[in-house]
């Protein structure tokens, strides 16, 4: 099969993190006989410096022709101070809103060999943490109006959580078919006691659980959820929520899995075509140091093979690379205990291509 895949080398880290994917990528088109052409698309820092805007129309016209992006992370303390149109994870924003990827796939599963590297307890870690985070990508508070102004000599600020029910019916679709593949159970995240647009988002998401009758539907307050994920996260199986909602506990959730640096996450809209990348940032204070963990990166590469390429084959292989590797004893720094093999970013790549 023939695959044109965009390629956003991002900052930071990001171009050291995307050459192993690419490696690995390539490891994998020789090994099954796949041909894959990347087209670069400059987004972020890089794309501020050489174009001054953080998705130049040409960007936004390759990852709409390809047949999925590869995005590492953008941004860093150099594109701080510039306007707020023009920073880096404004970029980021408009090409979700481009490619109309409203669904964010967050898995957050515990390593079985990076059990130690969990904050939370033996105890609660025993129990096991597999469950996904779908988190709607492009509404609510980040896409509605922001606003500050002086007003009786001092500032005000406001920024409009919006959602329609075709946007909450859409995502709640793919939690409950992610959960159809998984362990039938959707818990639904929301502040109903407080905001309408979580009063709606509650009605419309009971009324699309009627399609999927295998599902079971739960209700949990925000809140609630935030605390649950460090108390017992073993009792999600799906969790469904808007967007600010979603950034915030796909993080905590991520956290509890141990290193920041091992987690993909898969944007998709309506089509195959979609967008993949480490849940993790630019990271600026360890870029160009070589030990930044490529696992994450190479892991969302593996997720693009499995969701937009149909590639289960392949995308197996990559994942049993990955924990071959783990097995071995092999850790970048931020996964690194006693008794284990420190690898750099280009050396773990390595491994892992020679793994496959
Ligand atoms: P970050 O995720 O970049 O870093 C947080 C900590 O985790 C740092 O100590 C970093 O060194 C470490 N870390 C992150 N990824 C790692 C990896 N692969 N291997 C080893 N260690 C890793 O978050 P931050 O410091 O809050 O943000 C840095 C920049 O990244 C900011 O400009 C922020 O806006 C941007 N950012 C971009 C995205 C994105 O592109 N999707 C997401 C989050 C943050």
């Amino acid at each position: 099969m023939t695959k044109n895949i965009a390629i956003i080398r991002g900052d930071g880290i990001g171009p050291e993190i995307m050459a192993e994917a690419i490696s690995v990528l390539n490891r994998i088109a020789e090994k099954f006989g796949h041909t894959f052409n990347y087209t670069e698309a400059p987004m972020g820092g890089e794309a501020i410096d050489k174009f001054e805007d953080p998705l130049p129309q040409s960007s936004l016209d390759t990852c709409l022709n390809s047949d999925s992006v590869l995005l590492s992370a953008v941004g860093g303390p150099k594109w701080d101070s510039v306007p707020k149109e023009k920073r880096p994870e404004r970029g980021l924003l408009r090409l979700r809103a481009g490619m109309e990827l409203y669904a964010n796939i967050r898995p957050a599963q515990l390593f079985d060999e990076l059990r130690d590297a969990s904050p939370l307890k033996p105890s609660i870690v025993d129990k096991g943490i597999d469950f996904v985070v779908v988190r709607e990508l492009i509404g609510g508070a980040y896409f509605g109006e922001h606003r500050t102004e002086k007003l009786d000599g001092e500032y005000y600020a406001q920024d409009i959580m919006a959602y329609s029910e075709h946007e909450i019916e859409r995502i709640a679709h793919v939690a409950f078919q992610t959960a159809q593949k998984r362990r039938k159970a959707v818990c639904s995240v929301d502040k109903a006691n407080v905001l309408d647009s979580s009063k709606l988002w509650r009605k419309v998401v009971t009324k699309v659980a009627e399609s999927y009758p295998d599902v079971t539907l739960s209700h949990m307050y925000v809140d609630n959820c935030a605390m649950q994920l460090v108390k017992d996260p073993s009792q999600f199986d799906v969790i469904v929520t808007e967007n600010l909602f979603g950034d915030i506990l796909s993080d905590e959730a991520s956290m509890i899995t141990g290193s920041i640096g091992m987690i993909p996450s898969s944007s998709l809209g309506d089509g195959t075509r979609g967008l993949y990348e480490p849940i993790h940032g630019s990271a600026p204070d360890i870029a160009g140091t070589d030990t930044a963990n490529p696992i994450g990166m190479i892991l969302s590469a593996a997720m693009m093979l499995r969701y937009s390429f149909d590639m289960s084959k392949e995308a197996d292989a990559v994942e049993k690379a990955v924990d071959s590797a783990l097995k071995a004893g092999f850790r970048t720094v931020d996964a690194m205990s006693e008794g284990k093999t420190r690898l750099g970013c280009r050396a773990m790549g390595k491994t892992i291509c020679d793994m496959i």
